[in-house]
């Protein structure tokens, strides 16, 4: 008996050492809605899947896409002493014609106050997309005079819209909003920020328009033009050729405190001596964000990036402020209260990227960068320009985008996905220590002439 259960052992062993691996599909029966998938693992020897050859990269890397028809779809992969089989099923769904939305006007108007903090009022009816107009405090009145998809109407001044979802909102009983008076404004000068108080009566929906002339608007307001009162602050500063670089506006009671960055003057020969910037690695702690081909967290490859900008960062004298340090789980808001309690002019959060079914791992490569707001866009294209002149990663576009770590106007918010782990050659790239080294060089290089006012 003994000898047996030795053997068993030794077989097991055997196994476990020669094994190929599959990090994704994550299980051998799920269900996928889409017409490919891909297998992403590695091999340390030849695998076959349904007979077909595997290319294996030379880290043993794979990425292989495969088609899915509807029903069960059985693929075998193999090796010539392993064999795993994966069933995925690809549901039949009949594409069902949706009700198109349509805009329910009401016959009079209804009136509202929002009951959540930094509730998006948007531009279209639609719960995503580059289409947030502000992010509104409790206690701000609202004229609605309609709704679409869950959605209300919500007057701006005589001539505009904005949407707010019901959820965000409760209606007043037996009482109307009338505009607001706007008493005036005061301005408090200081070392760091324009600061602009308003003195009104009660909250109405407001608006910060960025631009060469930044735009504070305040809507439902008495005594002006559309009921709209617009002050126009010019912010393109000639000497450090920047426009914007962070801004903020909330209610405190009725005040409305709008601040406004001053242009920074760097330093004459270190631009990053004492400029603040928070690094952020994306994921950690339970959240191990993608896996990529050779098995690697997503997480741990974001933390020693983000490790090494900051040393690099240090060294050129700017004041560095990690979100986490090590292999902790730190959430979406945390993460932009952190950067904000440090008043960082900029907050860089680090990640890897990953692709969704349907599409092919081996057909993207290298670095996007991702911001919301027109401020934040000129330091992406410098980062984009410097990764990609430097260290020859592929260019994989500077991309608008809703997420939640760079939809923050204090600082010049972005999140760079250094590249694909789910790509075989980017996979070797991202875990190589040389190529971390020179990725997190080029951030450093691209944030110094950022800031040099020559
Ligand atoms: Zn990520």
């Amino acid at each position: 008996m003994k000898k047996i259960f030795l053997l068993m052992g030794l077989l097991l062993l055997g196994n476990n050492v020669l094994a190929f691996d599959v990090v994704y599909p994550a299980q051998n029966d799920v269900i996928i809605n889409a017409n490919s998938t891909f297998f992403i693992g590695s091999s340390n020897k030849p695998l076959k899947i349904n007979g077909q050859n595997i290319p294996l990269h030379p880290t043993g890397a794979f990425a292989y896409v495969v088609n899915l028809n509807t029903g069960a779809n059985t693929f075998v992969l193999q090796s010539d002493d392993e064999k795993k089989v994966f069933v995925i099923t690809r549901p039949d769904i009949k594409s069902k014609a949706s009700n198109p939305a349509v805009f329910l006007p009401y016959k009079e108007k209804k009136y509202f106050y929002v009951t959540t903090e930094q509730a998006p009022l948007r531009s279209t009816p639609v719960d995503a997309g580059i289409n947030r107009l502000a992010h509104l405090q409790r206690n701000i009145e609202l004229v609605v005079d309609g709704e679409q998809s869950g959605f209300y109407r919500v007057l701006l001044g005589k001539n505009k819209y904005g949407w707010i979802s019901k959820s965000n909102v409760k209606a007043f009983e037996n009482f109307s909003v009338n505009p607001a008076t706007l008493f005036g404004y005061e301005y408090v000068d200081s070392k760091e920020f324009y600061t602009f108080i308003f003195h009104l009566d009660k909250r109405v929906p407001f608006e910060m328009v960025e631009g060469d002339t930044f735009l504070m608007k305040f809507y439902n307001v008495k005594e002006q033009p559309d009921d709209t009162f617009v002050m126009k602050v010019p912010v393109k500063d000639t000497l450090t050729k920047r426009q914007l670089i962070g801004y903020s506006g909330e209610y405190k009671g009725n005040d409305f405190i709008l601040k406004i960055r001053k242009p920074i003057l760097a330093h004459s020969i270190r631009p990053l001596h004492n400029i603040k910037i928070t690094i952020d690695p994306g994921h950690g702690g339970s959240e191990n964000g993608a896996v990529a081909c050779l098995g690697n967290k997503e997480k741990d490859i974001n933390l020693s990036i983000a490790k090494l900008v900051e040393e690099e960062l240090k060294k050129r004298g700017a004041k560095v402020t990690m979100t986490r340090k090590n292999d902790i789980y730190v959430g979406l808001k945390d993460r932009v209260d952190i950067a904000n309690t440090v008043d960082s002019v900029v907050l860089i959060s680090i990640h890897g990227n990953a692709l969704p079914d349907g599409q092919d791992p081996n057909k993207n490569r290298g670095t996007s960068i991702y911001y919301y707001y027109p401020q934040a866009r000129p330091l992406a294209d410098m980062i984009m320009d410097t990764v990609v002149s430097e260290i020859g990663v592929p260019n994989d576009k500077v991309r608008q985008g809703s997420l939640a770590v760079v939809r923050n106007t204090n600082a010049i918010s972005l999140l760079i996905e250094v590249s694909y782990l789910i790509n075989p050659e980017d996979n070797a790239n991202l875990i190589n220590p040389e190529f971390q080294k020179q990725y997190a060089k080029a951030i450093a290089d691209s944030l110094e002439k950022y800031f040099d006012n020559k």
